[in-house]
């Protein structure tokens, strides 16, 4: 199949199509990867970055494959400081624009008039309602313009992104996503990035190994999980998703993919 086969957007790649890519990415880097989702989706495709250390690995390789290469964010209005700072450096190392993607001002305004500004240490229900406003709506939006996503999940992340493929028809979005470093270690992104000398954000040099919104992550200490600092305050590990990610198992049923040590924004 052709990239002009799928200028309609929908699943277009046939399920026996889809295992043999996976069957050939299986034992192919991440920029072999990269590189066919370039020529096979072009601008139709886009990095989904929340700009944690996978996030800032991909960039840099998709980046060396093609310089035009698209890098979108959901900028929630509530990211620490560390990251808009980040976000300046890599626009700036790359010459490229991050298309940001911003919630609904009504749906916000809406929310803190009833919760309260924050209103996710209140329930898992508030949680998640500010979840959907701030990350979930607006990544439905910036999906609904492309064809492919590319996350920076990896398989030994553990859960549900155990289950990941590296290509996936992304359901939930009416999209594929692509996930190049599906076999990879968090020490070979480790390696990559400082090989590579790509920019990365100072507070994971602070104990923060997934970084998130401010007010929901804090810094671990040694010997806690790596998800602890995220939505600390909640006791159900379970509930420890915003749905932003969601895996097609192999029963046909969906399971959300937990936030854990992770670049995506989750
Ligand atoms: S991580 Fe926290 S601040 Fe960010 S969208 Fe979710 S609940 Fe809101």
């Amino acid at each position: 199949m052709t990239s002009t086969a799928i200028k309609q957007k929908g699943q277009t790649i046939s399920a026996d199509e889809l295992k043999a890519l996976n069957k050939r990415f299986e034992a192919a880097s991440p920029q072999e990867i990269l590189r066919w989702v370039d020529t096979y989706f072009g601008n139709r495709s886009a990095q989904m970055s929340s700009f944690g250390l996978e996030d800032v690995a991909l960039t840099d390789m998709y980046w060396r494959i093609t310089p035009k290469v698209r890098v979108m964010t959901l900028e929630t209005g509530r990211l620490p400081t560390e990251t808009y700072t980040l976000m300046d450096q890599i626009k700036l190392r790359y010459d490229i624009e991050i298309e940001a993607f911003y919630p609904k001002y009504d749906a916000v305004d809406n929310m803190v008039q009833e919760h309260g500004f924050n209103l996710f240490y209140k329930s898992i229900d508030n949680r998640k309602l500010c979840c959907g406003v701030r990350k979930v709506e607006p990544l439905n939006r910036a999906l609904n313009t492309l064809d492919a996503w590319v996350t920076g999940l990896r398989r030994d992340q553990g859960m549900a992104r155990g289950m990941i493929q590296i290509i996936e028809w992304d359901d939930a979005h009416n999209n594929y996503k692509v996930n190049p470093l599906a076999n990879w270690s968090f020490d070979q992104v480790e390696k990559y990035v400082k090989a590579n000398s790509v920019p990365y954000n100072e507070l994971h040099d602070r104990g923060y190994p997934s970084i998130g919104c401010a007010p929901c992550t804090r810094a671990i200490k040694p010997g806690e999980d790596l998800r602890a600092g995220r939505w600390w305050w909640e006791s159900d590990p379970k509930a420890k998703e915003c749905g932003l990610h969601v895996v097609q198992k192999a029963d046909g049923t969906h399971a959300a993919v937990r936030a854990s040590k992770s670049s995506t924004n989750g």
